[in-house]
């Protein structure tokens, strides 16, 4: 499966094979987008102008971009809930 990742350092759209966290190009953190490979591709070339526009503009790649759902269910990201929590709790009802 492909999915749409934008790179912010290349400004650039990288088409990926599988969830990728990192640009191929310049190794930073990618941002993966919502939109599917087919809508993507489906594109004309004005669109994907449109569409990287957007992408360069912080506000609106923060809409279109997605957290890929299974880091959620990852080791790492369960005990930054936890962390969070007790930080919460610390703080007594702040949160
Ligand atoms: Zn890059």
């Amino acid at each position: 499966m492909m999915y749409v990742h934008f790179c912010k350092i290349c400004k650039r759209i990288h088409l990926l094979n599988g969830h990728k966290m990192t640009c191929p190009k310049c190794s930073q953190p990618l941002t993966e987008l919502q939109i599917s490979y087919l809508e993507y591709i489906s594109f004309s070339h004005a669109e994907r102008n449109r569409f990287l526009d957007m992408c360069s503009d912080q506000n609106s790649l923060h809409k279109i971009s997605t957290t890929y759902r299974m880091y959620k269910y990852s080791k790492w990201y369960r005990n930054l809930q936890i962390i969070n929590e007790d930080a919460c709790q610390n703080k007594q009802n702040t949160c």
